[in-house]
């Protein structure tokens, strides 16, 4: 078994026990990441400074210093996330000269606890997209089959963690895009609770619904790196107060008593069979393990999308407007005056994806509109988080699948914006309400691409969710 085929927990016992160093690991990662270049999953990678920082570690090991929970475990980050002196480019030509000038919290948490951040992955132009074909840098393939798109927004976290070239990687969610890559390259990746992982230092989309999250090939690797990541942080007043417990402490409680709904909204006719019949099996384990299965009603759920598509635009619309070619990034070579200089740095340094939700976002916020459209939402946005709360009070978890189908193939709908935007069906209803959600692989299709489960819980009850996700994974460990 070469290193880089160990989970990140495993890998953590080898460092600690020293029968690996950091330095090996490094190495091994970037043989891997040369080995699968042809993915396209990173766009910048960082091998001095990660190979310094892992003798550091090495050395600190040696000496019998204390060292950080996961010293010595190389780590990727999308690239919309800030890292001192990196690129963050949130894979847009306005940001593709652009150097982190500082960390974010959530890097420097990782960081801190001895993490090496050896590179930064590709992604959709500014997180916008379910195929990673609105990357700037050119679309990533999905590692199970390279004529399929990874997903997005985080196709290249899941595929870098997928095709092994880091043991975990960090992506963002505001609608579905850790879990939908998650699922459709066959990783486990969570998009916490609101207000669980700061945002400070992470290139804003949506404010309100955007979270960060880990994406690891096991259950307990998600936990562990979850529980660095988590916690209040007076730089984001968005976090909460609310305690982090040990995501690892219930991996292995099993599910006897537990409650598991699930709600018919979540299983309609765009379902592909195979991935209907996956969840059902899968449920159906749930239930001989000692779960009671209880029918739950999301009447609202439907309306997701649209609520989402019109709060997301606007947030978005109004987040972006930083992006005039004087502050940051990209300015245009010639302009005739300011106005131009704004207009002519937009036009050509955004994507068709991005300009697109700017002007739907300006749109519903227009006066005349506001109260029609964005109001509205906002309204709506109050029946779905009730609805999601009301469920919780006959059940611990709900489970849906992740997407209505596997991966789909590149350059399939990349000219149909309506259709791409359907992929995120039962993942942006999770962003709307606040609530945690999972996405870990339950099966595959026949042609052998992993089928994604979301098990959900109520708001700060991610423990909850890796005890349930943790007992399906260990029972079905032999058939990965
Ligand atoms: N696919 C959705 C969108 O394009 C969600 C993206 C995300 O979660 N960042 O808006």
């Amino acid at each position: 078994m070469k290193y880089i085929d160990y989970s990140l927990s495993e890998i953590l016992d080898l460092l600690n026990s020293k029968k690996v160093t950091a330095v090996e690991l490094v190495n091994s990662c970037f043989e891997q990441i040369e080995a699968t270049a042809d993915l396209n999953a990173l766009n910048s990678t960082y091998k001095e400074m990660a190979l310094a920082r892992a003798k550091e570690i090495d050395e600190a090991r040696t000496r019998g210093e204390k060292v950080g929970a996961l010293a010595g475990v190389p780590i990727v980050l999308k690239d919309n996330i800030n890292f001192l002196g990196t690129k963050t480019s949130c894979a847009s030509k306005f940001l593709e000269n652009f150097v982190s000038p500082y960390t974010a919290t959530c890097a420097k948490k990782l960081y801190d606890a001895g993490a090496i951040i050896i590179g930064k992955a590709n992604m959709d132009e500014f997180a916008m997209g379910s195929s990673n074909e609105n990357s700037a840098f050119g679309a990533v393939k999905n590692p199970v089959d390279n004529t399929c798109v990874p997903g997005g927004s985080s196709g290249g976290s899941a595929c870098s963690v997928a095709a092994k070239q880091c043991f975990a990687a960090l992506g963002t969610d505001t609608g579905g895009s850790i879990r939908e890559p998650s699922s459709f390259c066959g990783v486990v990746g969570i998009k916490p609770t609101y207000g669980r992982v700061s945002r400070y230092g992470v290139v804003a989309f949506a404010s309100s619904l955007d979270q960060v999250g880990p994406l690891t090939r096991t259950v307990r690797d998600n936990a562990t790196m979850l529980n660095i990541i988590s916690g209040k942080d007076e730089a984001d007043m968005t976090t909460s107060n609310t305690a982090v417990p040990d995501f690892t402490a219930n991996l292995d409680k099993g599910v006897k008593g537990i409650k598991i709904g699930v709600a018919k909204q979540f299983f309609t006719d765009q379902l592909s069979s195979e991935v209907s019949t996956t969840l059902k099996n899968a449920i159906e384990w749930y239930r001989q393990a000692g779960a009671e299965i209880v029918e739950v009603d999301l009447p609202s759920l439907d309306t997701a999308l649209a609520v989402y598509y019109v709060i997301s635009s606007a947030e978005a619309a109004s987040n972006l407007a930083r992006f005039d070619g004087v502050k940051y990034g990209r300015r245009a070579p010639v302009y005739k005056d300011v106005v131009d200089l704004y207009f002519k740095s937009r036009t050509q340094g955004f994507g068709a994806e991005v300009k697109r939700r700017i002007m739907l976002g300006n749109y519903v916020l227009s006066s005349g509109y506001y109260d029609a459209f964005y109001r509205k939402a906002k309204r709506v946005q109050k029946v779905i988080r009730n609805e999601f709360n009301k469920a919780f009070e006959s059940c611990d978890v709900l489970i849906s699948p992740t997407t209505a189908t596997t991966a789909f193939k590149l350059g399939e709908k990349s000219n149909d914006c309506v259709a791409m935007y359907l992929t995120d069906i039962f993942t942006v209803p999770i962003n709307i309400a606040g609530v945690p959600a999972l996405s870990m692989p339950c099966g595959k299709d026949s042609k052998g691409l992993p089928i994604g489960m979301q098990i959900i819980a109520k708001h700060f009850n991610e423990a909850t969710i890796y005890q349930v996700a943790n007992a399906f994974e260990t029972a079905h460990k032999e058939e990965k």
